[in-house]
């Protein structure tokens, strides 16, 4: 144990260090004079990758439905955060969202669709609820087509920018998840295929991220719905223990990190790719493993 026993003759500056190197904030200049607007960015992936960003030297536009906890997020972010309120079910929200980035900072450079939610249906296919399903779709799919119709028309005229779009490994592989939350996953992966064909030639580069299983907050919900009475540090365990990666599990951090990369210069010549994060879960499947579908989102 780190700080335990065993320990106590390092010296204070080697501990420090230990410290330092492990948990402190990392910060850069990928994203210097970069105008960011992430969609569900309250909490979770969103909220770590608004404060990776921000301290990659970008002001970021939190937008999300819970307005009191984006508010609040914004402000533990500092002067370079700022909250909307966005529904991105409401295609006015949406437009509302990106011309306060604008008209806030002057442009729009990285629009992230991340706002995403799980589906509480029963897994069968014959008891697929219809309405559930559209539900669901209105924010994983309309939304994001709602994200990025906005985002080109402010980033057309000036022929740059990166828009960026949460996916999942449910998209990649059937079996994972729920037919309905699978089933906007592999859409999103379509929808930035067919969007950065057209969105070249305009500059505009368009890609997804598929994380594995985090704890983030609809997960867990998601979970104890599924498995009522066991507790959250239980359900955190049975997350992690999912993945197949010795020695790491998937947190929002490894999401953000990929988010950086893909809406920096680093990734200047990268469109229409989905960066898988997933550990190598889904190339495991491949060899059999598999993994009980209300245990990966
Ligand atoms: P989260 O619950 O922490 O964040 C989701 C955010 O989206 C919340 O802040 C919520 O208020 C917001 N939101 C929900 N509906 C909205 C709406 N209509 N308009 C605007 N905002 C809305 O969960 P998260 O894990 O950070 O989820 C972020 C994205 O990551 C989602 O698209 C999710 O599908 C995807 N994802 C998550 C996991 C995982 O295991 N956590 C895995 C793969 C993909």
């Amino acid at each position: 144990m780190l700080f335990g026993t065993s320990c106590i003759s390092i010296s204070g500056a080697f501990l420090a260090r230990s410290f330092n190197r492990k948990f402190s904030i990392q910060t850069g200049s990928k994203l210097e004079g970069k105008v960011a607007l992430i969609t569900g960015a309250a909490s979770g992936i969103g909220k770590e990758t608004a404060t990776k960003f921000i301290h990659n030297g970008a002001k970021v536009v939190i937008s999300d439905i819970q307005q009191q906890l984006g508010q609040d997020t914004a402000t533990e972010l500092g002067p370079n955060a700022s909250f909307i309120a966005c529904d991105v079910t409401k295609e006015s929200d949406v437009c509302r969202a990106v011309d306060f980035a604008v008209s806030k900072y002057g442009q729009l450079d990285i629009m992230y669709n991340n706002a995403g939610v799980a589906c509480h249906t029963p897994a069968s296919i014959v008891d697929l609820d219809l309405a559930a399903f559209d539900r669901v779709m209105a924010i994983n799919i309309r939304g994001i087509m709602a994200g990025i119709k906005h985002a080109s028309r402010v980033m057309i005229p000036r022929r740059t920018g990166s828009i960026l779009c949460t996916a999942s490994i449910t998209g990649i592989m059937g079996g994972l998840a729920q037919h309905t939350y699978s089933i906007s996953k592999f859409t999103v992966i379509g929808i930035v295929k067919s969007v950065a064909a057209e969105l070249c030639k305009h500059g505009i580069r368009v890609n997804c991220i598929s994380p594995f299983a985090i704890p983030t907050p609809f997960v867990m919900e998601e979970m104890s719905q599924f498995l009522p009475g066991v507790d959250a540090q239980r359900l955190i365990d049975m997350i992690h223990n999912a993945g197949v990666l010795e020695g790491a599990y998937c947190e929002p951090s490894d999401i953000a990190n990929a988010a950086l990369y893909l809406a920096s210069d680093d990734a200047k010549y990268v469109s229409g790719h989905n960066l898988v994060v997933d550990g190598g879960f889904t190339s495991m499947k491949s060899l059999g493993f598999s993994a009980p579908a209300d245990q990966v989102q």
